[in-house]
C-alpha cells in the first residue's frame, strides 16, 4: 500500500490548529487506498499550539509532531518535515486551511497519472488585503524575469512531491531556501492544479512584511545573479552622463547648474552606492551564511515517531 505523508508547518495556530486537524484527517481517512501520515511541524510557537497537537498525537498514531527548539521559518518548517517523511509522496499545505485539504486527492491523482508534482496554483486570493495581493502578484513577475529557472507564477508550497523530487530536495542543504523555486529547478514531470484560496479560517497571518522580504530576496536572489548586473549598469550609465556634462562644460566654458540641483545629483549617487553595495551584500551574506555550515534546524522532541524514539 502506498503512503502519504502531509507536512503541516505550525507556528502559533492554536485557533485553527484542531479544525485544521479534524479536516485533514477526514479527507486523509476517505483515501482508503493509501496509508498516511500527519507530520506538524511545531515552528516554535508561543502559544498552546504545542499542547493542542499533543493531544492530537496522544489519540492518534498517525499523527506526528517534530518540535523546533525555536522558530525557524516556514520554509526550514517544510524542510524539516519532508526530511523525516517517510510516504512515496508528500504533500505541503498551510496550517490554515488556505489551502484547501481536499484538493490533495486530486493532487495525488495527477502523480498516479505519471506526473511527478502536481502543485496548486492560486486562481482568486480570499481574505488578504489588496497589499499582500498586489505585493505577491509583483513578486512572482519580477522573480520569472530574473530567474533563469521557469518558476510558475501565483503558485505557493502547497503541492504534492513524489519520492524522486523528495530525496533530490533532501540533498539540497541550501541555507536560505524557496523550497517552490527548487522543485521548480528539479525538473521532472509538473503540472499545475489550480484552486481558489479561501481565507484563513482563524488568527492572523505569520508571514510578517519583514518575513515576506526575506522570502521574496532569498527567491531573487537564490535564483538570479542579474541584480549584480544592475550595478554595472548604473555605473556605466552614470559615467556616461558625467561625460556628457564635462564635455558641455568645456564648450560653454561654464556651468550654469544651481545648487538644488548639485546636492540632488550627489545625494542621488550616494544613494545608488549605497544600494548597489547592499545588492553585493546580500550575496556576500548568504555566501557567509553557507561557509558557517550550521545545521538547518535544531529539533527539540520529536513525537510518535516510532523510528526514531
Ligand atoms: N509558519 C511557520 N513559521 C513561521 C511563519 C509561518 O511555520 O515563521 C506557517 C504558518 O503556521 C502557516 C504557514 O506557515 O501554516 C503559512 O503562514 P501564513 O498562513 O501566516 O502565511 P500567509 O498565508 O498569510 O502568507
Ligand atoms: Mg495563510
Amino acid at each position: 500500500m502506498k503512503k502519504i505523508s502531509v507536512v503541516i508547518p505550525c507556528y502559533n495556530e492554536e485557533d485553527v490548529i484542531e479544525v485544521t486537524y479534524q479536516r485533514m484527517n477526514s479527507v486523509m481517512k476517505d483515501m482508503t487506498e493509501y496509508e498516511y501520515e500527519l507530520i506538524f511541524v511545531n515552528d516554535g510557537s508561543k502559544d498552546k499550539t504545542l499542547e493542542k497537537l499533543m493531544n492530537i498525537c496522544k489519540s492518534d498514531s498517525n499523527s506526528k509532531i517534530i518540535n523546533f527548539a525555536r522558530n525557524f521559518g516556514h520554509q526550514i518548517a517544510i524542510t524539516a518535515g519532508l526530511d523525516f517523511a517517510t510516504g512515496d509522496y508528500i504533500a505541503f499545505i498551510d496550517a490554515d486551511l488556505q489551502d484547501p485539504p481536499e484538493l490533495i486527492k486530486e493532487m495525488v491523482t495527477k502523480l498516479e497519472e505519471g506526473y511527478n508534482v502536481a502543485y496548486g496554483k492560486r486562481k482568486k486570493r480570499k481574505g488578504e488585503t489588496i497589499f499582500k495581493k498586489a505585493t505577491a502578484k509583483a513578486f512572482y513577475r519580477v522573480l520569472r524575469n530574473l530567474s533563469d529557472v521557469d518558476i510558475p507564477v501565483d503558485t505557493g508550497d502547497f503541492r504534492v512531491i513524489d519520492r524522486k523530487v523528495a530525496d533530490v530536495l533532501r540533498n539540497l542543504k541550501e541555507k536560505d531556501r524557496f523550497i517552490r523555486g527548487l522543485v521548480s529547478w528539479s525538473g521532472f514531470k509538473q503540472i499545475a492544479v489550480e484552486f481558489d484560496r479561501d481565507e484563513r479560517k482563524a488568527g492572523e497571518t505569520k508571514y510578517t512584511l519583514k518575513k515576506m522580504v526575506k522570502l521574496s530576496l532569498d527567491g531573487i536572489l537564490s535564483f538570479s545573479s542579474k541584480p549584480l548586473l544592475f550595478s554595472v549598469e548604473f555605473g556605466i550609465i552614470s559615467c556616461f552622463i558625467s561625460f556628457v556634462f564635462l564635455i558641455l562644460g568645456l564648450i560653454f566654458k561654464f556651468m550654469l547648474v544651481p545648487d538644488i540641483l548639485i546636492i540632488f545629483t550627489i545625494l542621488l549617487m550616494g544613494g545608488l552606492n549605497l544600494m548597489c553595495l547592499g545588492i553585493i551584500g546580500e550575496y556576500i551574506g548568504r555566501i557567509y551564511n553557507e561557509a558557517k555550515a550550521r545545521p538547518l534546524y535544531t529539533i527539540d522532541e520529536l513525537i510518535n515517531f516510532k523510528d526514531n524514539d
